[in-house]
């Protein structure tokens, strides 16, 4: 039993101040001006730095507990589909080790597509953002503490059809995302296995200090990317061109400073070979989806 079925459907208010096709007018003077660490960016994997010595990643193995049932809303809020936890603090998940000091609670679960960090100039599809708070800050605290956030990130890929595994993998979220298609759609007391949403590689992955990609872009997140994705069929992806957010939903890459990025010494690191960063990410975006509909297309009769 994963989905309680007495979920309710309600609206919410919806009022957008800011929009993906016009960065320059977000909100808050770190997004309009930088900073020292802001995200999401290009990652190099030739100047990752693997951290034998522990320098950043200081806490042993990462550890996710609670992730088998958590109880959550979704919501469409105009940017993204998203889902956060309900209830008492005390039954959130939490995360723990890797290069973080302290505990941290989901706080939400959200979607951008494309993905907005790209290893080595290449974009997946989509990205995912797990969304963590430190447990011993409100939020309001933490978005003021250089690490006050940890956002786990999982990218991806796109199938023509999924194995078993994979279909196992997304089946659950997915179900919900169609009662999500218009921004101020809301829907409560569904619970999500979110393990399965996690990448199957846990020990693998790009750590550095940045920010959040969307306004007010605080410089407050300990970004955790995992490099191995999981897997959404084209009917899947597909799906989120028709959710109501604009034509895309990720921040353009920022300009590398004195951004660090580590990986755990041993970990075996894989990189993705499917979408290309173009320099007109909109076009990229408009062809990836004409291409997916003509693929989905193709078996039945047209013209
Ligand atoms: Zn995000």
């Amino acid at each position: 039993m994963s989905m309680r079925s007495d979920f309710v459907l309600s609206e919410v208010r919806y009022a957008p101040v800011w929009s993906y096709d016009d960065e320059k007018s977000w909100p808050g003077t770190q997004c309009k001006n930088g900073g020292k660490r802001q995200s999401p960016i290009d990652i190099r994997t030739t100047d990752v730095i693997n951290d034998f010595s522990k320098q950043f990643i200081k806490y042993g193995p990462l550890v996710f507990s609670g992730y088998h049932s958590v109880l959550v809303s979704g919501i469409n809020n105009g940017h993204t589909v998203q889902f956060s936890t309900e209830g008492d603090v005390a039954i959130h998940p939490t995360l723990t080790g890797g290069p973080l000091e302290h505990m941290y609670r989901l706080e939400q679960v959200h979607f951008h597509w494309l993905s907005e960090h790209s290893i080595n100039g290449i974009k997946y599809p989509m990205e995912i953002h797990f969304v963590h708070v430190r447990s011993d800050l409100a939020v309001v605290d933490a978005l003021k503490n250089k690490d006050g956030l940890a956002v786990v990130s999982v990218f991806c890929n796109v199938q023509a059809e999924l194995d078993e595994y994979q279909q196992e993998s997304t089946k659950e979220v997915m179900e919900h995302i169609p009662k999500l298609l218009e921004p101020g759609k809301r829907i409560s007391g569904i619970i999500l296995d979110m393990r399965k949403l996690l990448s199957v590689n846990s020990e693998s992955y790009y750590t550095y200090a940045g920010s959040l990609t969307s306004p007010d872009c605080n410089e407050v997140v300990i970004w955790i990317i995992f490099d191995t994705p999981i897997y959404l069929s084209d009917a899947q992806y597909r799906l989120f061109s028709k959710v109501g957010v604009g034509r895309h939903n990720f921040r353009g890459l920022q300009k590398v400073n004195s951004h660090e990025v580590y990986r755990p010494a041993h970990a075996t690191i894989t990189t993705p070979q499917i979408v290309k960063v173009l320099d007109d990410m909109v076009q990229l975006v408009a062809q990836f989806f004409r291409n997916v509909t003509k693929f989905m297309t193709k078996g039945i009769k047209t013209r």
